[in-house]
């Protein structure tokens, strides 16, 4: 029988979230097992995030320099996939070697085991032979998968995920991307700017779906203007594929072929291997719910992908810093009676910084614990045009019988956005509270639609009410001097 090690914390899943826990709570003073299966950092830097936002800036400079013709000059294009593919390798993701990730976090004094783990009863967590028992508790950043749709012979052919289009070294003739999300969008416009035929299946009856309908507009027309085939409201039936390629068959008869199909469908997280049974959590949702301090059920905590509040590196990082401070403030509490761990030298350490951290009013006692709070929840699709989203869309809020006032102004109406020759699917829109005099929602589309977005963050964070909005100095020209067109809209 193995001897359960004990320590203070055991971290499962090193991606964005469970990363940012565990080297805080190390550097914090606590004794903290980070285990980690594939690569420290998870999705983001070595498929997600980082990698596909090199190929957007890529895919951008090409569709830039095209623009070039009738504004300065002319410029001849030659896309070249080659110095993309290098990159990714050479500055993304040290060719999927997370080596440097694993040294800092041991560094910091973090003990990594490499392996998959599983929870094993309260407080015990097993990676292959080895058990852990955690004091303090377990926290999961265990992220999701590619979910992939129930088609007909799918699963039988070799479909690319986000992993695949992010690793290619040489491109396909052709694309077929199932999926109209964020992803899909965004993959798709890269390739077709590379000179790939892309193809977008969707099954609802928009793209972006999730977004306002005049983002979803924006999207499919700027994706069309570069090539890319868009077909919505098509329900996928089955996929064969040979020699040549794949075939999509949709449920209507439509017919659709490439030589290479993305699979963006959605993510899934797989509880059912977390061992969360034995501690007696169901497992039968698709997420993991959690309360505003990321409390799964008593010390275990989940951050990140997991928790389905949203699938963002910011939202792994945001309840990544609540999960700490309740961490140590728990650690602080256990301090203040008995010795928890045993090691006065580790637990000084932790006690010192999270009564620093109460000094500065950051976290502290369990009152002042910061809890969660999405309304503000900022959301970028990295298309060009750029999406940018916060908060709630116009039908969401009237959804929740709120009485709403719509502003809504286009970009290539400011000056701005005529002197870029912006496309003409630029636009602010705002949601406004009109009993509440705030706004709860925004969106904005345009060349910077990512960066026009904070200040309209901050209006919906901190609940600015309109008529303070309304009094701002907006500089001229910028792109979010659009802003005060759509208020004005707004009354
Ligand atoms: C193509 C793409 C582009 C994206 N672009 C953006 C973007 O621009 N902006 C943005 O904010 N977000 C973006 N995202 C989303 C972002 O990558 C995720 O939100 C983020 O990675 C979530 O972090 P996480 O820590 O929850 O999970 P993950 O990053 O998925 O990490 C979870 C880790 O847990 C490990 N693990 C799982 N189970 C176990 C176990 N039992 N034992 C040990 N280890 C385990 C996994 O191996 C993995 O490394 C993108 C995602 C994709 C796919």
């Amino acid at each position: 029988m193995v001897q359960p090690e004990l320590v203070d914390v055991v971290v499962l899943g090193l991606g964005v979230g469970g990363e940012e826990v565990a080297g805080r709570l190390t550097e914090a003073g606590l004794a903290v097992v980070g285990v980690e299966r594939d690569l420290v950092g998870g999705e983001c830097p070595y498929w997600g995030c980082i990698p596909s936002k090199m190929m957007i800036r890529a895919a951008n400079a090409l569709a830039e320099a095209r623009r070039v013709d009738g504004l300065g000059g002319t410029v001849q294009v030659t896309p070249d996939w080659a110095p993309v593919a290098r990159r990714i390798r050479a500055e993304a993701t040290d060719n999927w070697d997370d080596q440097v990730a694993v040294q800092r976090f041991i560094d910091k004094g973090g003990r990594f085991v490499r392996g998959s783990g599983r929870i094993d009863g309260p407080g015990r967590v097993r990676v292959g032979d080895q058990i852990f028992q955690a004091r303090h508790g377990i926290v999961l950043g265990t992220g999701t998968r590619p979910s992939v749709p129930p088609v007909d012979g799918l699963t039988e052919t070799p479909y690319w995920t986000n992993r695949a289009a992010v690793e290619v070294e040489e491109l396909p003739a052709s694309l077929l991307v199932l999926g109209g999300g964020a992803i899909g969008l965004e993959l798709a416009q890269v390739f077709a700017r590379f000179g790939v035929r892309v193809t977008v299946v969707e099954a609802l009856d928009r793209v972006l779906a999730v977004e306002e309908p005049e983002s979803s507009e924006a999207a499919a027309a700027a994706l069309r203007a570069d090539g890319v085939e868009i077909h919505t409201g098509v329900k996928a039936a089955r996929v064969e594929h040979d020699a040549a390629g794949f075939t999509l068959r949709g449920t209507e008869g439509e017919e659709f072929t490439a030589e290479r199909l993305l699979v963006v469908t959605g993510r899934r997280a797989h509880l059912e291997e977390l061992g969360l049974d034995t501690v007696g959590v169901d497992t039968s949702g698709r997420y993991l719910p959690v309360d505003d301090r990321l409390h799964v059920t008593d010390r275990i905590w989940a951050v990140g992908d997991v928790t389905g509040e949203g699938a963002f590196t910011h939202i792994a990082m945001y309840q990544a810093s609540i999960v700490v401070a309740d961490v140590l403030d728990q650690h602080r509490r256990a301090a203040g009676g008995a010795d928890p761990s045993g090691t006065a030298s580790v637990v000084g350490g932790a006690v010192g910084a999270a009564s620093s951290l109460a000094a500065t009013g950051s976290s502290g006692s369990a009152g002042s614990v910061p809890r969660a709070d999405y309304r503000a929840l900022p959301r970028v699709t990295f298309t060009d045009p750029e999406i940018g989203a916060v908060g709630l869309t116009e039908q969401q809020a009237r959804e929740r019988g709120i009485n709403v006032q719509v502003g809504f102004t286009r970009l290539p109406s400011s000056t701005r956005g005529w002197i870029h020759r912006t496309d003409e699917v630029g636009f602010i829109k705002l949601v406004a509270d009109a009993d509440q005099g705030v706004l709860i929602g925004a969106t904005s589309v345009g060349p910077a639609g990512g960066e026009v977005l904070s200040g309209l963050v901050v209006a919906v964070h901190a609940a600015v009410p309109l008529t303070q909005l309304r009094h701002m100095i907006y500089a001229y020209p910028t792109f979010h001097r659009a802003i005060s067109e759509a208020l004005r809209d707004l009354s």
